[in-house]
């Protein structure tokens, strides 16, 4: 009798203790993946597809920071305190933009890098809300990613201020096996 209650309580534990941070993550994968043609993480064919047919695909979050540059609220994002080991595309297109080795903890409340990948995004000056700055875009599909500064750590200077709603993260496969 004893032996059996034990054995239940081990079963309820295990179950307790599955990986649920990487089965979130596939389920997150999988949403903004599903009905979008045009993701691909290793197509980096240009695409030129019009904002009517990006509102169309996208979720509306998604939508206003990657078609409309609209900001997410500072320290809301899922990547702000967020160290797992992999890779960051572009949540639009599937386009590599950042390794995990170049993300550093910041303060500004939104997820940064100190080096994006030159293949993956391209630069654009931006004078609105009376400011200079200059606006990130993802290379393949020129979706918005945020802004890029020169008070960043070693070894570049540089801080890419990113929307996490912009970035889909996909772990290692090590530490996915964990
Ligand atoms: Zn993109």
């Amino acid at each position: 009798m004893k032996l059996s209650i034990l054995f239940l309580i081990g079963i309820m534990l295990q179950s307790c203790t599955q990986p649920i941070k990487s089965q979130n993550l596939k389920a997150m994968e999988q949403s903004t993946t599903k009905n979008n043609p045009y993701y691909s993480r290793t197509d980096r064919t240009k695409l030129n597809v019009s904002n009517d047919e990006w509102k169309k695909i996208l979720d509306p979050d998604l939508y206003a920071v990657a078609r409309e540059a609209h900001t997410e609220r500072p320290g809301t994002g899922k990547y702000n305190n967020f160290d797992g080991l992999g890779e960051y595309y572009c949540a639009v297109c599937g386009n590599h933009l950042f390794r995990s080795d170049a993300k550093f903890a910041s303060t500004c409340g939104w997820p940064s890098f100190y080096e994006a990948d030159k293949e993956g995004v391209i630069y654009k000056r931006d004078s609105s809300y009376g400011m200079e700055r200059t606006e990130v875009l993802c290379k393949r599909c020129g979706s918005h990613l945020g802004h890029v500064f020169n008070d960043g750590p070693p070894p570049t200077g540089t801080r890419f201020c990113m929307n996490s709603v912009s970035l889909d993260f996909v772990p290692d496969a090590k530490s996915e096996a964990k």
